[in-house]
């Protein structure tokens, strides 16, 4: 199975002109990336450390909209290319 290369991030973290298509969901948590079809947080996820030491804490949870513990995952497109101004340091 094929992946992307570059790990989708939670949409509030990227710059607007490079947000791709949403993918999934994200653990702000535990940093996992879920399909978008899965309705809570169990299984396998499509991105996300092999090895967690401690399960998240919202492992089994829904992902209900509203809570603020999850994201939309989104792409992370490259930076546009004619940028002529250095890009603002990011916090
Ligand atoms: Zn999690």
């Amino acid at each position: 199975m094929v992946y992307r290369t570059s790990m989708p991030a939670p949409e509030s973290r990227v710059p607007e002109n490079r947000r791709g298509r949403a993918v999934g969901t994200f653990c702000l948590e535990c940093g996992s990336v879920y399909p978008l079809h899965r309705a809570r947080h169990v299984g396998k996820p499509v991105y996300g450390r092999d090895h967690i030491a401690a399960p998240c804490a919202h492992e089994g949870d829904r992902f209900e909209p509203g809570e603020g513990w999850w994201e939309s995952a989104v792409e992370v497109l490259p930076a546009p290319a004619e940028t002529s101004e250095p890009e603002p340091a990011t916090a």
